[in-house]
């Protein structure tokens, strides 16, 4: 308890230290959303230095999170110069006001390297941070980041933007039943993490997994995740020790690190914190994956975020448990006992249907990457089409509604488990379902399609966004309705009738849901280039500009960063085989092969009557892929170089996606048979075995 929160300038902290009107003018800032007084900077700051000084910080941060998904910082020592020495200062405009020069950040056109101005602003509603790295302290202010012609560059500013959107329309919306008092809503986040550990010998010595954070050769271990022993089993004293240390880390950071678990694949493990605001929730998750790369190196072991380290096993996703939480304290997502009577609940979750099915398309694109291509739809993760999972009780209450009014909601009841001495449980309303995109889980939905290493703001700029679009046009109805009951019915019917083809309890993972998804006309967007496509659709700039979430020249840029990123990292990885395949497994395999070619020239000296078929067959295999592999990575250099001849870069993107790509897999395939033949004394990569198994 006493050092949970122990490393962050909270609001205890402020009440402490900061003068009584000071901390209330500030209060309401982050409590209600009014605007900064900027006269109050200074003596915050103030306060924040001393704090931080006395823990031992010699240097302070506008720790921000620019468009490549991680968080940058530069650091400013507090020191300043006086007649006598130096003083340790902190002033409010340093506080509030940073110009990194980071023109080298990703601007998708928004800023030319020669106009490279680019600013931090404080986030008070972020709470300041000490980061302890070895014996560095520094002092880290989560700051928005944006361009000089006041144009986000980041992933915060838009998040707050939708925050705003959302909580506008919810007002709205609440205001019509009845909720005189409520001035906010804010949407809240639990983000379940999933990563891979490794033994970090192991991944000093794989090319792949220290450029590109994924194994790009690799024949599968005897073993994988088939006895299904490794999910929630024992946690290994190894990893437990690791969790310990960054539960405590996180702790002091203020994250509620909570859950704790072996996840599916070998070496694959999940951490889950309490769910919070969302733009703090967002804060947290990368601090979360940051400590849990640092803390790992401390035990000689790396963590892999990457969606899809291993093939033939689980790749890595990010649940994103979402809701909405009002500021006289209601989960707008709760159903209550009776949800066919909760009529503002049946109105929000008819707004998140509503919205969900408009901009499947949307929500798709914001978990489209290159990692995430190997588990969409790959039979691990939910497919690349979206719906909605609601389960027994909500589906008959939308039934019920599409045929007329609401009368009644199934019972949940109590299971019995037919041992008395057994509890009776409590029964849930609905059982789960694990296959689903876009699940409701009792009062909250769980957004299961984001990628291990994404930010999490991506996608919850979209949810808030197009969720605060159908809210706001059933307020654009109601407001001006004479009579409520009966428009409210009304509404809630016509939406119910349009967009329940969304909603989807079945099988997510089989063959059957995807063709008849298409029936329903349900877009099915496969990979990263198609899906990024939806970002600059007419109905997505229109939406975006609405809620003033991102100009048109906003969301350009980042179409393009995303495009960018997508080139590069398959660029990388196409790079990296190249030289693998040179540098490595061509030459081990030929050191192999004149090994068995001595070995039947010396066992024929001795005497030509011996039976050396084996070695000449084993030899003739070897030089055979040896060959394949030879041609197989000239075809992959010349796709990729003509790849990296396309000028336009949509075209470009999908020739990676097509040529590039397809080219990759053809050079692994060959890759991983060599792997399988060549004695193991030769073999230049550790295993599988070793990388799965050796913790
Ligand atoms: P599971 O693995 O079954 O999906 P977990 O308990 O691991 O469940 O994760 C559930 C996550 O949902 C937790 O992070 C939890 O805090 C979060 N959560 C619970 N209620 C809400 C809510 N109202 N809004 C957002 N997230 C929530
Ligand atoms: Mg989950």
């Amino acid at each position: 308890m006493e050092r949970f929160g122990q490393n962050v300038f909270n609001q205890s902290v402020m009440r402490e230290r900061l003068p009584k009107g000071i901390y209330k003018n500030l209060k309401k800032t982050i409590d209600e959303g009014l605007p900064l007084d900027p006269s109050i900077a200074d003596v915050v700051a103030t306060a924040m230095k001393e704090w931080a000084v006395e823990r031992g910080a010699t240097h302070f941060t506008h720790w921000f999170q620019p468009m490549t998904g991680i968080t940058a910082e530069k650091h400013d020592s507090f020191i300043s110069p006086t007649d006598n020495g130096v003083l340790l200062d902190f002033s409010g405009k340093e506080l509030v006001k940073g110009e990194p020069d980071a023109s080298s950040f990703p601007s998708g056109g928004l800023r030319a390297t020669f106009e490279a101005r680019g600013y931090t602003a404080w986030d008070c509603t972020s709470p300041a941070f000490l980061k302890e790295e070895a014996d560095v302290i520094t002092l880290c202010i989560p700051t928005a980041f944006c361009s000089y012609t006041g144009e986000a560059l980041d992933k915060k500013t838009p998040l707050l933007r939708s925050m705003e959107a959302l909580s506008t329309q919810a007002v709205r919306v609440l205001k019509l039943f009845g909720n005189a008092d409520v001035t906010r809503v804010i949407s809240t986040v639990g983000a379940e993490q999933e990563y891979f550990l490794v033994d970090k010998s192991f991944y000093l010595e794989r090319p792949d997994l220290m450029m590109a954070g994924r194994t790009l050769f690799g024949a599968m271990s005897s073993k994988g995740q088939e006895m299904e022993d490794h999910y929630f089993g024992t946690i290994k004293e190894r990893v437990l020790s690791y969790m310990k240390e960054v539960n405590e880390e996180l702790w002091k950071l203020g994250v509620t690190a909570k859950t704790q678990h072996n996840e599916v694949a070998p070496g694959q493990f999940e951490l889950a914190p309490i769910f919070e605001n969302t733009n703090i929730a967002t804060d947290h998750n990368q601090m979360v994956m940051e400590v849990l790369k640092r803390v790992a190196l401390r035990h000689d072991m790396v963590c892999l975020l990457h969606e899809k380290p291993f093939a033939g096993v689980n790749g890595s996703g990010k649940h994103n448990n979402w809701s909405m939480s009002s500021n006289d304290g209601q989960n707008l997502l709760e159903p209550g006992h009776t949800p066919h009577e909760n009529a503002q609940f049946l109105t929000f979750l008819m707004a998140t249907i509503k919205a969900v099915d408009t901009y499947a398309g949307l929500l798709r694109c914001s978990c489209a990457n290159a990692g995430n291509d190997h588990r969409l739809g790959a039979n691990e993760a939910p497919p690349a089409i979206i719906s909605i999972f609601l389960g027994e009780q909500l589906s008959d209450i939308i039934d019920q509604i599409v045929a007329g009014v609401a009368k009644s909601s199934s019972l949940s009841g109590h299971m019995d488990v037919g041992v008395n001495t057994l509890p009776s449980l409590p029964k849930d309303a609905t059982d789960r379902n694990r296959t689903s995109p876009f699940a409701f889980t009792g009062n909250k939905f769980e957004f299961r399609m984001l990628g291990s290493s994404f930010s999490i703001s991506g996608p919850n700029i979209i949810i808030n966004t197009i969720i605060a679009e159908a809210l706001k046009e059933f307020a654009d109805v109601l407001e001006k309705s004479t009579n409520f009951d009966a428009d409210l019915d009304k509404l809630l019917q016509e939406t119910a009738k349009k967009h329940q083809r969304v909603i989807f309890n079945g099988n997510n993972y089989s063959d059957e849901w995807v063709q008849e998804a298409a029936k329903r006309g349900l877009p099915n967007l496969p990979n990263t280039p198609e899906a990024l496509k939806e970002l600059v659709s007419k109905e997505a700039l229109e939406v975006f500009a609405a809620h003033n979430v991102f100009s048109e020249k906003e969301v350009h840029a980042r179409y393009e960063i995303m495009l960018e990123q997508y080139i590069k990292t398959l660029n990388i990885e196409a790079l990296t085989m190249i030289d693998m395949a040179n540098h490595s497994i061509i030459p081990a395999a030929i050191e192999y092969s004149t090994t068995v070619a001595n070995s039947v020239n010396a066992i024929t000296a001795v005497s030509s009557k011996l039976d050396v078929s084996t070695q000449k067959e084993l030899l003739e295999e070897l030089c055979d892929k040896v060959v394949s592999m030879t041609v197989n990575a000239k075809a992959l250099e010349k796709a990729l170089e003509s790849a990296m001849n396309i000028a336009d870069i949509e075209k470009q993107a999908a020739a990676f996606r097509e040529e590039v790509f397809a080219k990759m897999l053809e050079l692994r395939a060959t890759g991983d048979v060599l792997e399988k033949i060549i004695a193991a004394k030769y073999w230049p990569l550790p295993t599988y075995r070793e990388m799965l198994f050796v913790l």
